[in-house]
Order: structure tokens, then C-alpha cells, then sequence
């Protein structure tokens, strides 16, 4: 295994002493931190990365995203949800196929690494080859195959809840403990009731949680009231969907109730503050949710709805969007939201040992250039990266003791070659959309019980 020491680093690392180290040393071995500070004097580096000007912090954990949806960016421009739904997204994934995941989460492995991400929590279909990707890329990832479960049309492709589960068994903990697996039913206004029970009842089985989309929108409250007599959080929980730990996606809308439910879970909210805002919608309650004690963690979602991966621009919107709906510039501190970026969301994806700068963690980091115009002077280094720092910045990636990007170049993706065959596929993809795979309406009766 190799032995790589990182050099004259800033180190930040957003723990519970929010700890700031200059100008030192981080010795990585067999894929963990063996030291921090000075070097070990017996350590001998394959590999030496001269940090200098550099800021070391963990990597970023990208906690809810549809990483092939790069094949759709831009297609469906400047719609409310449900429009951007039913005239944009699944119209064109009608066209999608099998092999287009694996370029689409290519070129989205590309963006991600680039901007200093080493983890997500991918939430798509053909999943096998997300996991290619993964196993190529050399990042980490939680990955749930979607299942509509819906009364509507079909499912893309083969897709059953049979299939998804295999899924989980095969892939859970594999390329080294980089993958893992979770069910992903896609949200209680398009599955149906007998759809969610029987995903819950698998989930419990193999002992994963859920990744699903909760309450966007009021109107999808309103409508599970009328249907159920409860909130989605409240019916999704009567299910079982949070029996084990699950990601929540977006949770905006959620009452008191709501929030104690997702306590008690442990469920992992994900704000998604891009996406909010892009398509009109409200954001989520960050501040609210963590003082009731519920865990939050950040995503970029899609790039058909963000347009980037950049969890350095979600991190920036999700602070500014917090101050500026609670009036208070005093929430969500820089160190906090990073955190957010980092330990939360690799808590949310079950890596626990990442997520942090310490001896023993596993050596998930990036180092993000600060020799630039807009990074001086460095008053406050956590204010610098959060709301001055471009994912340009970030300069190295490493992941378990892996360098994914050196001096700004991929080591493990030909991302030209990726570029070419998405913007060709992308085209096509577009043109070729005849029919629709699901309709969303939440004023619909679903069936199923
Ligand atoms: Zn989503």
C-alpha cells in the first residue's frame, strides 16, 4: 500500500474543536491518517504533495444526487416542479438507456472530483453501472437503484423491487468498502402504499435504510393529508421506510411532528438549496431541524435541476439561504456549514470513519489552493472556502490514500473521452424523447393499499 505525505498544509478540520493546524503535515498509510503534525521519523513517502499555500480539509460528501442527470442538463430550463417533471425529466428519460448511466455518472464523477467531492449518495436507475464508475473513479458512494412503484406507465427498464434488492446484496460493501447500497423508493407521491410497504419490509430484511424524496412541496402535504389523514413524513414513517437509518430528501414542508419523527429515526436530511431555488420552491429549515436534534447533511441533486455538482455552491447557498430566511446572520457559521459538507454527509452514507482530519480516519481529503486573488487575505479560513472559493480551487483529491485529482488533473477518469460521448448522447437523448415514463399530479388518487 502506499505512503503519501501531504506537506506545509493549512489544516482545517471542521470537529468539535473546529481546529485550525498551519503549516503541517499529514502522513497517510494503507488508506488512513497515521499522523498529523509533525511526520513519524521511520516514515517513508512513495509520495510527498508539497501543501504549501494549500488549506487541507476532509473531502466533501455530496448526500443527494442523480449523478447520471448530467445527460439532461439544461433540458428543462425554467419550469415549476411539476412542469419540470412532466414536460422536461420524464419525457426525456423515456430515451435513456442502460449504457447512458455509465457515461452520464462518468462525466458527473468527473465534475464532482473536480470540485473537491469524494463521496455521494447516488439515487438512479441501472445502478451496476453507477457502481462501475465508482469502482473506477476511486471515490465512495451510497448508491440506491430508484423504483417509481407507481400505477403509472413503467418503470425504467427492468427495474422491480426484486432486481433492486439483488442489487443491494451484491454491491453492499464492495470495491474495497467504498460502495455501499441502500433501497431508493422514489417518494410517497409517486409510489403507491403497497409499492413503500413492501420496499420498507425488504429494507428491514437486509438490514439498509431508504433514500427518498419527502415533501417538496405544500401541495404534496396537503394531499397526503387528504389521502391518509397525516403528513408524508408521519405515513412514510407508519410504513416502516425509516426503520433502519434513511436519507430524506429535501423534507421542506414538515410540521413539529414531522421533525420528532426524523429525531427519533436518526434519518439524515438533505438540503438541497439549489434546486430550491431554481425551481421556486421553499428550502429547507436547516436551523430549525438541527436545534430539534435532526441530522443534516447537503446534495447538489441532479445536474438537470442544480445544472452543477459543486457542493462548495450548495454549501455558500445553503448558509446564505438560512441567514436570509431567519433574519439572523448569526446561523450557520462557515465551520458549521462545512461540517454539513462533510462529516454530516459522510455520516448519512454510513461512512463513518470519514468525514474528518484525525489519526485513524480514513484518508478521504482535498487541498484547495489558496494562492488566489479572491482567497486574500486569509483572516478566516472557513469563511474564505465557504463563501470566496470556487470548486475550481480545489487542486487534490485523495481517497483512501488515493489521489483521484494532482495538481488539477484526473488521474483516473479520461474525462475528454467522457465530455465527447455525453455531449453527443446528451443530444440525443433530448431528441429522441417520444413518450413519458411517470406523471406527476398531486391532486391524483393513487391506488394500492
Ligand atoms: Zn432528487
Amino acid at each position: 500500500m502506499r505512503k503519501l505525505l501531504v506537506q506545509h498544509a493549512d489544516i482545517l478540520t471542521p470537529d468539535a474543536e473546529e481546529r485550525i493546524l498551519r503549516d503541517a503535515n499529514i502522513a497517510i498509510d494503507g488508506g488512513k491518517i497515521v499522523a498529523i503534525g509533525e511526520t513519524p521519523h521511520e516514515f517513508a513517502a512513495d509520495e510527498i504533495i508539497d501543501a504549501k499555500n494549500h488549506v487541507a480539509l476532509p473531502g466533501f460528501f455530496n448526500a443527494h444526487t442523480h449523478a447520471a442527470m448530467t445527460l439532461l442538463r439544461g433540458s428543462a430550463e425554467d419550469l415549476p416542479l411539476d412542469r419540470w417533471f412532466n414536460e422536461g425529466i420524464w419525457r426525456t428519460e423515456s430515451a435513456v438507456r442502460e449504457d447512458d448511466v455509465y457515461w452520464g455518472t462518468a462525466l458527473a464523477a468527473c465534475e464532482m472530483i473536480r470540485s473537491g467531492t469524494v463521496g455521494m449518495a447516488d439515487h438512479y436507475f441501472w445502478m451496476h453501472q453507477s457502481a462501475r464508475v465508482v469502482q473506477e473513479a476511486g471515490m465512495k458512494a451510497l448508491l440506491g437503484w430508484c423504483v417509481f412503484g407507481s400505477d403509472f406507465a413503467a418503470e425504467m427498464g427492468p427495474t422491480t423491487l426484486a432486481l433492486t434488492s439483488d442489487f443491494v446484496a451484491e454491491f453492499q460493501n464492495s470495491a474495497g468498502g467504498r460502495i455501499k447500497t441502500i433501497l431508493a423508493p422514489h417518494s410517497p407521491y409517486i409510489s403507491t402504499t403497497r409499492a413503500l410497504a413492501d420496499a420498507a419490509d425488504v429494507a428491514r430484511k437486509l438490514s439498509v435504510g431508504c433514500h427518498i424524496h419527502v415533501s417538496e412541496s405544500q401541495g404534496q402535504v396537503d394531499n397526503s393529508f387528504k389521502q391518509f389523514g397525516k403528513s408524508p413524513v408521519a405515513y412514510l414513517n407508519d410504513l416502516g421506510i425509516f426503520d433502519n437509518p434513511s436519507i430524506a430528501a429535501h423534507a421542506i414542508y414538515v410540521n413539529d411532528e414531522d421533525i420528532e419523527i426524523l429525531r427519533e429515526k436518526k434519518v439524515s436530511v438533505v438540503a438541497c438549496p439549489k434546486t430550491h431555488f431554481k425551481l421556486a420552491m421553499r428550502t429547507t429549515r436547516i436551523v430549525d431541524l438541527m436545534r430539534a436534534g435532526v441530522h443534516v447533511a447537503l446534495g447538489t441533486d441532479g445536474a438537470a435541476s442544480n445544472n452543477t455538482l459543486d457542493m462548495l455552491e450548495v454549501a455558500r447557498l445553503a448558509a446564505l439561504a438560512q441567514k436570509h430566511d431567519t433574519g439572523d446572520a448569526t446561523v450557520l457559521s462557515s465551520m458549521q456549514t462545512l461540517k454539513l459538507a462533510t462529516r454530516h454527509g459522510a455520516r448519512a452514507m454510513g461512512f463513518a470513519n470519514s468525514g474528518v482530519l484525525q489519526v485513524g480516519a480514513d484518508a478521504d481529503l482535498i487541498l484547495i489552493d489558496m494562492d488566489k486573488p479572491h482567497l486574500a487575505p486569509r483572516h478566516n479560513l472557513a469563511a474564505n472556502i465557504v463563501h470566496s472559493a470556487q470548486g475550481s480551487d480545489v487542486n487534490y483529491v485523495i481517497v483512501d490514500g488515493q489521489v483521484l485529482l494532482r495538481k488539477g488533473e484526473l488521474t483516473t477518469l479520461d474525462q475528454e473521452k467522457i465530455m465527447r460521448h455525453v455531449e453527443k448522447r446528451g443530444l440525443e437523448i433530448v431528441r429522441g424523447a417520444l413518450t413519458q415514463t411517470q406523471r406527476y399530479s398531486v391532486q391524483e388518487t393513487r391506488q394500492g393499499a
